[in-house]
């Protein structure tokens, strides 16, 4: 049986990982995020950090293996020109993440799971349609859909830099976390709250997804009017309640990558074209 070096797909040699997708799982999972300012109180890197940490033991867990996070990635408008944050044009974010496919297929890789802890489905959506067309079977999910049955460990929904995002950074990174610079913060809407759907809230019906429009006051003035860059209460956040969402997460993953190896065994592509 072959054994890879690391489940990071640039930690191997060339030979180990084609040798892999031929013989052992030809699943790739991509971890992306985000360069983008979370308060204060967690670093610029907090959600490609999210991103790669729990990538990292998904790909322990499942046997998939783990691309190279990019790092930067795209954003809705009321994130720019925010100092700190760098974000990708939506077209190349797109374009990144279907060039990214396109390589690693060439090693022999039929089935891959793009994993978002940022909000990016405005560019993860349009890359996932456009690879299909060309032949590649890709899923796109964003972690903080998985919190939706959370009320156990949550008082609150998804926000940002948050009490779920700081949890999660107090349980992967927490000598990166300074807990005594972390406040409540809150992001002005546009329209009331109740026509869109939070992240990692149940939708109500008639209720417009949150990217389905622009709902909230650009960040960058309410930053220049001394807010944090918080939204949601960071101060609730815990490495216990990180540990949780994070274990969480990994085995909801897991079990869709345990699905597809079983539907489609090494070397078979599922037909998107
Ligand atoms: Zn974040």
């Amino acid at each position: 049986m072959t054994e890879l070096k690391s489940v990071w797909w640039h930690e191997n040699p060339a030979p180990a990982i084609i040798d892999y997708a031929k013989n052992v799982c030809d699943v790739a999972i991509l971890p992306i995020g985000a360069i983008e300012q979370h308060g204060p109180h967690c670093p610029l890197s907090s959600d490609s950090a999210n991103a790669m940490g729990i990538a990292e033991l998904i790909g322990k867990k499942s046997g998939a293996v783990i691309l190279p996070c990019p790092m930067y990635g795209s954003h809705p408008y009321h994130h720019w020109g925010v100092p700190g944050t760098i974000p990708l044009r939506f077209e190349t974010h797109i374009e990144m993440l279907c060039d990214i496919v396109r390589g690693a297929s060439v090693a022999g890789y039929n089935k891959f799971i793009i994993l978002s802890a940022h909000g990016q489905v405005s560019s993860t959506i349009v890359a996932v349609h456009k690879l299909g067309i060309e032949g590649h079977f890709v899923l796109s999910m964003h972690w903080y859909d998985f919190l939706r049955d959370n009320k156990d460990v949550l008082e609150d929904y998804m926000w940002h830099a948050d009490e779920a995002e700081t949890s999660v950074a107090l349980y992967l990174y927490p000598e990166l976390v300074d807990m005594s610079l972390a406040a409540p913060g809150e992001g002005e809407p546009l329209i009331d709250p109740k026509w869109k759907i939070a992240p990692g809230a149940a939708a109500k019906p008639g209720q417009m997804y949150h990217f389905e429009g622009t709902f909230a006051r650009p960040e960058k003035h309410e930053i220049a009017e001394g807010g944090n860059g918080v939204v949601g209460d960071p101060t609730k956040a815990t490495r216990e309640k990180g540990e949780k969402l994070v274990t969480r997460t990994v085995d909801h993953v897991c079990e869709l990558v345990a699905e597809i190896r079983a539907k489609y065994p090494v070397g078979v592509k599922p037909q998107t074209n």
